[in-house]
């Protein structure tokens, strides 16, 4: 059994977000965290492989899974990103359906239920985005999910951070004892690296069109750590030979601009000054190809 300085016994354990796109997995993960892990913009399949965030504190720690959301697979890149959220349902302590509240249920909200009910482990429904609905909505949502085997229904806003303390006490009280699995100031488990591509991502995703974002990939080439400065080579992969010309922008604008609020960021993240160089590569039918999606990590 592990014990904190002051004796108590610890609880940890691994707790899986999943939900339909945009419902808000990755802020909530982001706001439990405190940290940015998942990179999170208002179009659908920004996330795409499974991130792992960690809180830790004096109660123990919870390591949650983001994941990409649930939709129907329409290319191999959608069949892995469908397969490592299922694959995040198995030996999981806690899985927790975020549903946006304010947007009606459809077929794909009832395909998400389906798809959790038929999970053995604690099951919390998160109904998120409750600061875009009056307060008498929720009761009869609550009533309406509630018959289908919720261990706990939770209001959240997360991107106002409301309910979350909340939810992090309920989280606790399903956690087994267990270890610290990662040391305290470690928030992500991914490395450097890959947050990096996913800042560059995001920023291209904000500066773009609906179709685009996901015809385009992030990876980096060369990662040099300097002493007063890490110099970074990154590409972006598109498709077409006009999604370069739309992704450089007029005369060079688009390209200069994600450049600019990606390095930022980077900044901010390995808290160092960072020179970033962006290069457009066309690759035809990236998403279909194995060995490009397996040098991404997808
Ligand atoms: P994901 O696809 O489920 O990971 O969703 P994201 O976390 O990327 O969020 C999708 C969009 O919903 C973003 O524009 C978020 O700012 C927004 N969002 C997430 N949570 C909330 C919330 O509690 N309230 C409001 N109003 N917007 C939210
Ligand atoms: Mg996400």
């Amino acid at each position: 059994m592990s014990v904190n300085a002051d004796g108590w016994i610890l609880k940890s354990g691994f707790v899986s977000i999943v939900g339909r796109p945009n419902s808000g997995k990755s802020t909530l993960l982001n706001q439990l965290v405190g940290n940015k892990v998942s990179i999170v913009t208002p179009k659908a399949q920004t996330t795409r492989n499974v991130v792992r965030g960690i809180v830790s504190e004096e109660r123990g720690q919870i390591v949650f899974l983001d994941t990409p959301g649930i939709h129907k697979p329409l290319y191999r890149m959608n069949e892995r990103m469908m397969r490592m959220m299922l694959e995040s349902l198995r030996h999981i302590d806690v899985v927790m359906l975020v549903v946006d509240v304010s947007i009606p249920g459809g077929r794909g909200a009832e395909f998400a239920l389906d798809l959790v009910s038929r999970v053995t482990s604690p099951k919390f429904l998160l109904l998120n985005k409750i600061d875009k609905v009056r307060k008498q909505a929720l009761l009869p949502m609550i009533e309406r999910y509630g018959r289908r085997e919720f261990d706990e229904i939770v209001p959240i806003s997360a991107l106002k951070a409301d309910g979350l303390d909340e939810l992090r006490s309920v989280i606790f009280k399903y956690l087994p004892n267990g270890p610290m699995y990662y040391p305290p100031e470690q928030f992500s488990d991914r490395p450097e690296r890959f947050l990096t591509a996913e800042i560059v991502r995001e920023k291209l995703i904000l500066g773009t069109r609906e179709e685009l974002p996901h015809a385009t990939a992030i990876a980096i080439e060369r990662f040099e750590e300097g002493d007063r400065l890490v110099k970074i080579h990154a590409s972006i992969y598109v498709e077409r030979d006009s999604q370069k010309i739309i992704v450089i922008g007029k005369g060079g604008a688009l390209l200069k601009q994600v450049g600019i609020a990606a390095r930022e960021e980077i900044e901010t993240l390995l808290n160092t000054k960072v020179h970033l160089e962006l290069h457009v590569k066309v690759r035809r039918k990236w998403r279909d190809d194995d060995q490009i999606l397996e040098t991404l990590g997808l």
